[in-house]
Order: C-alpha cells, then sequence, then structure tokens
C-alpha cells in the first residue's frame, strides 16, 4: 500500500530523517512511535505530500508522492499535528469545503459529509461554530476532513495529544474502528497508546527506524531478562551457596545484607518466569531458608523502549515524557 524508501530529509545541516525504509500493507493499524523530535511528523508530512524530501521514495498504492502528487494523495486522509480548521466555519460548512477541494460536488458529496458525520459522531455539533467545541470535538472534526474524499489510508499525527483522559479514550475506540475499513498510520510519544492500539509499530528515534514488528514480537525479541527479587533469611554467603544450585539463573547480585536478611537480584533468560520463582520456593526451603519475599519483575515493552530510544539519543535531545493519561 505504502512503500517508502530511503527517505531523508535535511532542514540545513541537521538530519531530521535518516535513511527510513518501510512497507505498509493495507488493512492494518500501525504506530509510529518516538520521543519528541524523533522525525515523526516530517516524516508524516512528507508522507503526505506536504513537505518535500531530501532523498529517497514514497509510493501511495504505486503512485510516486513527488511524481503523481495528486493521485496519491487520493489514496491519503492526513490530520496533522496541527489540524486547519476554519474556526468561524460550522462542522458541516467545513467539511463541504474539504469535500470541494477534493473534488467532490453534488449529492457525493453530501452523501460524503454525511457518512463521515455519522463515522466520527460529530452530529449533535455539525451546526455550531469550530472554535466553540471542546478539544475532543475539534479533533473528531479533523479526523472526518481526514476522511472525506474515501481514502484508503488515514494518517493522525499525534490524534490524542492535549486531550482529557475520557477524551482519548474515544478518540482510541474511533481509531478502532476506522482501522476495521483503512489502513490507519498514527504517531504517538506514548508507548502504551500505540501496544492498545497498533497491530504493527515502527519505533523511530532521531530519523532512524530501531524497530518495526508486532507489540508481542517486539517484546520477545527485544525483552530484557525477566528479574526476581529475593529476601531470605540467610547470609548471603549461604544465599549464592543455594542460587549456585539453580538452573536457568543467567546472574545474580546481591543487593544488601542485614540482621540476617540478605536481599538478591536475579536474572533469568528463562520465559517461564513462574518455574524459575518455584525452584527458589522449594531450593530454599530444603535448605531449612524462609525466603521471606519474592518480586518478579517481566520484562515489558515500555523497558525495550526506553532502552532502545535512549541508546540511540545522544546528550542533545531529551526525551520529554509527558504525563501518562489513561
Ligand atoms: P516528532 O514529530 O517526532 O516530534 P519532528 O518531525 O517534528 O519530530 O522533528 C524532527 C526534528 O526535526 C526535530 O529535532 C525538530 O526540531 C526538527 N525540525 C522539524 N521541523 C523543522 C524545521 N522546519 N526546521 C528545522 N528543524 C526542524
Ligand atoms: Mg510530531
Amino acid at each position: 500500500m505504502i512503500t517508502v524508501e530511503h527517505l531523508t530529509k535535511c532542514y540545513g545541516d541537521f538530519m531530521a530523517v535518516d535513511d527510513l525504509s518501510f512497507e505498509i500493507e493495507e488493512g492494518h493499524v500501525y504506530g509510529f512511535l518516538g520521543p519528541n523530535g524523533a522525525g515523526k511528523s516530517t516524516t508524516m508530512n512528507i508522507m503526505t505530500g506536504c513537505l518535500s524530501a531530501t532523498k529517497g521514495h514514497v509510493r501511495i498504492a504505486g503512485y510516486d508522492i513527488f511524481e503523481e502528487p495528486d493521485k496519491a494523495k487520493k489514496e491519503i486522509g492526513y490530520l496533522p499535528e496541527q489540524p486547519p480548521l476554519y474556526m468561524n466555519e460550522t462542522p458541516e460548512e467545513y467539511l463541504r469545503f474539504v469535500g470541494e477541494a477534493k473534488g467532490l460536488h453534488g449529492a457525493e458529496l453530501e452523501r460524503q459529509i454525511q457518512e463521515v458525520i455519522e463515522q466520527t459522531k460529530i452530529e449533535n455539533v455539525k451546526g455550531r461554530c469550530i472554535s466553540a467545541l471542546s478539544k475532543g470535538y475539534k479533533q473528531r472534526v479533523g479526523i472526518a476532513q481526514a476522511l472525506i474524499g474515501n481514502p484508503k489510508v488515514i494518517i493522525l499525527d499525534e490524534p490524542t495529544v492535549g486531550l482529557d483522559p475520557l477524551q482519548i479514550i474515544e478518540i482510541r475506540d474511533l481509531i478502532k474502528q476506522l482501522g476495521q475499513t483503512h489502513t490507519v498510520i498514527l504517531s504517538s510519544h506514548i508507548l502504551s497508546e500505540v501496544q492498545t492500539i497498533c497491530e504493527k509499530i515502527l519505533i523511530i528515534s532521531k530519523g532512524k527506524l530501531i524497530a518495526f514488528d508486532r507489540p508481542e514480537n517486539l517484546e520477545k525479541k527485544l525483552l530484557t531478562p525477566n528479574e526476581i527479587f529475593i529476601t531470605a533469611e540467610a547470609t548471603s554467603q549461604e544465599v549464592q551457596e543455594i542460587l549456585e544450585n539453580i538452573t536457568h539463573i543467567s546472574e545474580y547480585a546481591v543487593e544488601s545484607e542485614e540482621q540476617g536478611r540478605t536481599t538478591v537480584q536475579i536474572k533469568t533468560d528463562q520465559e517461564d518466569i513462574y518455574g524459575v520463582s518455584r525452584e527458589l520456593f522449594f531450593t530454599f526451603a530444603e535448605k531449612n531458608k524462609a525466603l521471606l519475599e519474592m518480586t518478579l519483575k517481566k520484562g515489558n515493552l515500555e523497558d525495550v523502549f526506553i532502552e532502545l530510544t535512549e541508546k540511540s539519543q545522544t546528550e542533545e535531545t531529551s526525551v520529554e515524557s509527558e504525563a501518562e493519561t489513561a
């Protein structure tokens, strides 16, 4: 559906997008995930024909976005980071304007306006001035405008930024629904968001694609080892002797030893973390040493995301982590 090849964008001598290549297949929901400044908006602006590239190709349904922009753009609906809403119009007037700009008219235009109003559930505000709408409704109008013209691909740049938790849930539900009939690409700097909505995740950092997979595969492939923290009623010497005889422990480190209690961090590459914790439990019991505490910390995608983006992040840019809502 969309092919991006060696896409590069320089602002002066700053490389915002660095040799990106990937393929978007029809009928899935994709997530562009990356910290602020990663190059998500730049990439989306190029893919939608709003910005030129320094190098590389983008093909939408076979049409080159630079060589046949009109044909390529017909296949995409775009909600930019700052949606170009006309505040003095009503949603209905605005959608009519956008539809006409996309070449629709007459009965077909009216039919499509009604259809996207229903799809985005803005029926009850369609006659109000856009400036008077809540941020959540404005965002719906922005999505409605992307849907006019019935494009196959919908590209949404940070569609939930600035919304309150309830609005976020509603917009996420709307995106999931759109995913049943469209190919959807959305960007976000919030991992849990792409994890819940998207079937495939592209992690972008410093303009580079550093991972592209299904969420569950990313977890499997990139996961940090599982960790088990135990506190045993034993000296660190005794604990270490016991641990030496337990299989599947890749490493351990004594964290503290006081008043006859020792706390140890244990790492295991075993997927079945409960198997390892069971073995710990029975081995300590056999040696007549009480396990006072045991905490399991399973690796998760949040850690992977932070690790990946931190690794490729240098000191000049910092991960702006906005408070995570919902
Ligand atoms: P994201 O959407 O992932 O937050 P952007 O694509 O907006 O990232 O920006 C990527 C990088 O390019 C950032 O470092 C940003 O400061 C820089 N950048 C974006 N637009 C411009 C511009 N018009 N001129 C110069 N630098 C820009
Ligand atoms: Mg952006």
